[in-house]
């Protein structure tokens, strides 16, 4: 294997295919982070100064209705944050939909109810048809691609976006940010949007009919967010958003419990994160977590480097999630392993709708502004 070269200034290595290095050693996730701090960040007075504005505009477009707003809640972090600030900070009336795939863990579960009790908020909870939803999950495992976790991705995506059209909510807020999710190679993952390489995966790997599963194609993505005009507005972009802070104040104020790891409230986002990407394609997603963070300043480099020194997870908890994902999937070890030492595929390799999305890549940006900007 090529020497490993890391970035001087974050942690991101050339395990991500695409990275280049400047003449100082520093990356190009880096310069990507510096401009997507320009462009979608207002973590300042101008921030605080747009989404006054952007409340009021939410509670005058929610009268006569029964929500100001619609929100998805997992349980973790960010979207418990964004809850307690919808609701408490801004007195919005919030409904909060969860999705259950299945592999929610205990404790998930335990803080999506404490953090709707405490708040006060409505909650709507999906479940999704395990029979059909667990096809689409092993499709996706035997399709060798790294972003397995696009089934559940998508399906939370499409659940809120159908969720306001339905019960006409016009404002959907999110808790995906800039601080901590902006450096995310696309070698490593491929987005969840594309409806139509859910749909080729599970057409060439799947048995069951896929039914009930849902799923948004490029004609619902312009008929709900142009023509409906449902707006996606990303909150914590809005305020100096510290998760160290964050979770803290969930602790102290909500009885929100701690999971140990990003993202660790499902036991198949633990799998995927602390044993599938790195045992079958070597990505340790930790990198590009703690790279955004020590861009945006919350942690310093010498932190981030001696954490992602520590396994991803105990070799008990990992030893038990693999077989917890082996029973459930009804693999033996043996067929497990085979798929583990298959080559390893992209999302080339299917129908998809990235070279249609590229090529009108310009629309989309502009798009995308006036759905997500204040
Ligand atoms: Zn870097």
């Amino acid at each position: 294997m090529n020497k490993i070269n890391m970035c001087t200034r974050c942690i991101m290595d050339s395990t991500a295919s695409e990275i280049e290095f400047d003449k100082n050693g520093v990356c190009n996730f880096c310069r990507h982070y510096d401009e997507v701090l320009v462009n979608d960040l207002y973590a300042d007075e101008d921030g605080q100064e747009k989404l006054n504005k952007l409340i009021s505009q939410i509670k005058e477009k929610g009268k006569n209705r029964k929500y100001d707003c619609l929100i998805g809640l997992s349980g973790g972090v960010d979207s418990s944050y964004v809850a307690y600030l919808v609701r408490k900070k801004y007195g919005l009336r919030t409904l909060a939909v969860h999705l259950d795939n299945g592999w929610n863990t205990e404790l998930s579960v335990a803080n999506v109810e404490q953090i709707v009790k405490k708040l006060d908020i409505d909650l709507q909870t999906y479940v999704l048809d395990w029979k059909e939803f667990r096809d689409i999950q092993i499709s996706f495992i035997k399709s060798s691609i790294s972003n397995i976790e696009i089934p559940t991705d998508h399906a939370i995506w499409a659940l809120l976006i159908k969720t306001a059209a339905k019960m006409k909510i016009p404002y959907i807020i999110a808790g995906n940010n800039v601080v901590t999710e902006s450096i995310m190679p696309e070698s490593w993952l491929y987005g969840s949007k594309d409806s139509k390489l859910i749909k080729s995966i599970h057409n060439k790997y799947g048995k069951v009919k896929m039914k009930t599963y849902p799923r948004l194609t490029t004609f619902n993505y312009v008929d709900y967010l142009l023509i409906r005009g449902i707006r996606w507005i990303p909150i914590l972009n809005y305020i100096p958003y510290f998760k160290a802070d964050a979770k803290k104040f969930l602790t102290d104020e909500l009885g929100w419990r701690d999971y140990g790891g990003k993202h660790y409230e499902s036991i198949f986002t633990r799998f995927f994160h602390a044993y599938y990407l790195p045992v079958k394609f070597g990505y340790d997603l930790r990198k590009s977590y703690l790279s955004a963070l020590i861009c945006s300043g919350q942690i310093s480099r010498e932190e981030a480097l001696e954490e992602i020194q520590k396994p991803p997870a105990s070799t008990e908890i990992l030893n038990n999630d693999l077989d917890y994902v082996l029973k459930k999937f009804r693999f033996s070890p043996e067929e497990f392993d085979m798929i583990l030492k298959a080559p390893n595929k992209t999302h080339k390799d299917y129908s998809n709708n990235d070279s249609l999305w590229r090529r009108y890549r310009k629309i989309i940006k502009i798009v995308r502004k006036r759905i997500t900007r204040v």
